[in-house]
């Protein structure tokens, strides 16, 4: 599933091909991904220069000037920018054309992804209620520690809750977890200041460093056959069950948690 470095490494590769762009044409192969795509989308695009590629917690959207195009990948989705003649393959929902030849192409097999509209001035709903970005000044251990007391939920469900911070997925909660020696079964309320000051800079590491290395993989979104790469053999933790810890040797424990599968050390993390 595309967590929010994939995402963030999507724009920064698709931003370049975008902006300043107009539409020329949308094409829906069918009319509907997870949600049906509103009639705007083949209405009001159309004709429209681009504006901008932002991105909010995992959700994309491309500006124009009378509302925004809001995408999601879901599970399974991707976008390309392709030569405008490129054959559609299996799954390939939708293009929007452009006027530089190319095809903004937004492939999604599991159909979790969403492609829906925001006009000017308003918040879709998708996006109301969501936590300060990971990487914003406005997240970081006061906040967290602020934001925790009285919590008795794991601090692992905390640190997941798209209310609390925003695209801190199982992968990099874990992870985050780890580096600040934190267990992950802690009641949230339970954490100290200095502790979630660790946990906020932890997340904010690990987050930067996976969207750096997807950094080299840019040119896979502008291939037929690209795909966003993980940082598989970095991991310290999650999916390591039972493995032994790579800083003290200790097997590593694993349980589900809020119905997530969680691996940590009891050695390094209380
Ligand atoms: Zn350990």
């Amino acid at each position: 599933m595309p967590e929010l470095p994939e995402v963030e490494t999507a724009r920064r590769g698709l931003s370049p091909h975008l902006q300043g762009r107009r539409v020329t044409t949308v094409t829906l192969r069918r009319p509907d991904l997870r949600w049906p795509i509103p009639p705007e989308i083949s209405a009001v695009l159309p004709g429209q220069p681009i504006t901008g590629l932002r991105r909010r917690a995992k959700y994309l959207l491309l500006d124009t000037a009378p509302g925004s195009a809001l995408l999601h990948l879901g599970m399974s989705g991707s976008l390309r920018v392709l030569p405008a003649a490129t054959p559609p393959t299996l799954h390939d929902h939708v293009d929007i054309a452009l006027d530089s030849g190319k095809v903004l192409r937004f492939n999604d097999p599991r159909r979790f992804g969403c492609l829906l509209w925001q006009p000017a001035g308003e918040q879709h709903e998708l996006l109301a209620g969501l936590g300060p970005e990971p990487l914003d000044d406005d997240f970081g251990g006061d906040y967290l520690f602020e934001l925790s007391r009285g919590r008795k939920a794991p601090v692992k469900a905390f640190l997941m809750d798209q209310s609390v911070v925003v695209g801190v997925g199982n992968i990099y909660a874990a992870e985050s977890l780890f580096r600040a020696g934190i267990a992950p079964t802690r009641a949230a309320g339970r954490v100290s200041r200095e502790r979630y000051g660790a946990l906020a800079g932890a997340v904010r590491y690990i987050l930067s460093h996976a969207i750096q290395r997807g950094g080299t993989t840019l040119r896979d979104f502008l291939s037929p056959d690209g795909a966003p790469g993980y940082f598989e053999q970095e991991l310290l933790v999650y999916g390591r069950e039972g493995e032994p810890c790579k800083v003290c040797g200790r097997t590593l424990k694993g349980s589900r948690l809020g119905q997530r599968a969680t691996a940590w050390c009891a050695g390094c993390q209380r």
